[in-house]
């Protein structure tokens, strides 16, 4: 039944009272671009681009940079695009930007903190980044991954906004969730990455398949830290996305969305099936379950009081 709701579903993003909702997908290049461009996403709401540069054994030159980034753009005229700068390192090694031989990767040199070896492969990236963005005719949005303090986020904020872009973070990092009052007014906007935020939070691997239990999406430990940034992002009036698998879970997205979150990025396969669950459910409901996920004790009875209140048997 759900997927032939999905299958007719056409949009608009919203909630069944009308409340406007941002579906963005994720991707990583050109072909990824095509798939969200078929699917009904708003824009990209995480270009994961170190993904392109798994097999690339040197760093590619600003305008193969260039080129790559603009072949994306090009797909999408006149949307929001969320860049996300080089996430090397740990699951998604980049030879031309790891740190070789780390005991412990996960917690190692790795997205944001590459650039404190060294700072021009991130200049670079970005100078790439700047020069497609001035091709593209709409909003082109940098955040950088891993950030964990207050002075890396205002950092690069600097770096971005004095070449004219907005500038925002992802929320991964535990200290930075915590802190989220502080990171907030250091950028434009945050992104919770709620794959690696689950990680940290629960000390468990995400890739570990005998730890899904400690990862599942809906760990009321992790949804408490999200509420946290989401209401943070309400009172600053600064948007708060979520680009993790969480954002993926129909009914789960329903709850993201109670909580305040503004707009949420996927697989873009996942936008249907988010879509029309959204279409089904009042404010009020997401509002409710969102309340109600923060009293749950475990994973399964945060979802299972969350789907019974958003089909109206709370
Ligand atoms: C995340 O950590 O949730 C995220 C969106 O980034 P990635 O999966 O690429 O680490
Ligand atoms: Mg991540």
């Amino acid at each position: 039944k759900r997927r032939a709701h999905a299958r007719e579903w056409t949009g608009p993003a919203q909630t069944k009272d009308e409340h406007p909702v941002e579906l963005l997908a994720n991707i990583q290049d050109r072909a990824g671009a095509e798939r969200a461009e078929a699917s009904q996403a708003a824009g990209i709401g995480l270009f994961r681009t170190e993904l392109s540069f798994l097999n690339t054994p040197t760093e590619p030159s600003i305008d193969e940079q260039t080129d790559l980034y603009r072949s994306v753009f090009g797909r999408f005229p006149g949307a929001k695009i969320v860049v996300r700068t080089l996430d090397a390192g740990s699951d998604k090694p980049v030879a031309f930007a790891s740190v070789p031989n780390e005991e412990n990767p996960a917690l190692g040199v790795r997205g944001l903190r590459t650039s404190g070896i060294d700072e021009g492969l991130l200049t670079r990236q970005i100078d790439a980044i700047v020069t497609a963005s001035a091709e593209h005719d709409g909003p082109n949005w940098i955040m950088a991954p891993m950030v964990s303090t207050v002075s890396e986020a205002r950092w690069f904020a600097g770096l971005i906004r004095e070449r004219g872009l907005k500038a925002g973070i992802m929320i991964e990092v535990p200290a930075a969730a915590i802190m989220i009052d502080q990171f907030l007014e250091e950028v434009d906007f945050v992104s919770l990455g709620t794959n690696d935020l689950t990680q940290y939070v629960m000390a468990a691997d995400r890739g570990n398949a005998n730890l899904a239990t400690y990862t599942d999406n809906w760990q009321p430990a992790v949804l408490t830290l999200i509420n946290q940034v989401a209401q943070a992002g309400v009172r600053h009036g600064k948007p708060v996305g979520v680009c993790g698998e969480a954002a993926a879970d129909p009914n789960l997205a329903a709850v993201l969305i109670g909580m305040g979150v503004t707009s949420l990025s996927m697989a873009p396969g996942a936008i249907a099936y988010v879509g029309s669950r959204l279409s089904e459910v009042t404010l009020q409901q997401c509002r409710e379950a969102a309340e109600a996920v923060l009293h749950a004790p475990d994973p399964i009875k945060a979802r299972q009081t969350a789907i019974a209140i958003l089909q109206g048997k709370g």
